[in-house]
């Protein structure tokens, strides 16, 4: 119950987004996601025929801010869709691929 409570309550926020690697012809890129908490997530995308996120993990340097396990898990996946709303609101894209 407790743990439930806290992933409601958790928002992430991202900081910054920087392009791991890509393939423009395919349409397929990696992107390093950084949180304002610390926490830093590989988010794959597939551009056509719109960004679409396809799979992301939380690299595992920091401690997962849900659950607190420095080990893999799966807590992030239920952001997707809040990950998907602010790469796209705050332009993310155009800021990563413009490096
Ligand atoms: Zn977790």
């Amino acid at each position: 119950m407790i743990i439930r409570v806290m992933t409601m309550s958790y928002r992430p926020s991202i900081d910054n987004v920087t392009k791991a690697a890509s393939n423009d012809k395919d349409g397929l890129y990696e992107f390093i996601v950084k949180l304002v908490d610390g926490t830093e997530c590989r988010v794959f995308y597939h551009r056509f025929p719109e960004w679409r996120l396809t799979n992301i993990s939380r690299l595992q340097k920091t401690p997962c801010p849900v659950c607190r396990k420095d080990f893999i898990c799966k807590c992030m996946d239920s952001f997707t869709g809040e990950f998907e709303r602010q790469m796209s609101d705050e332009q993310w894209f155009d800021k990563a691929l413009a490096e």
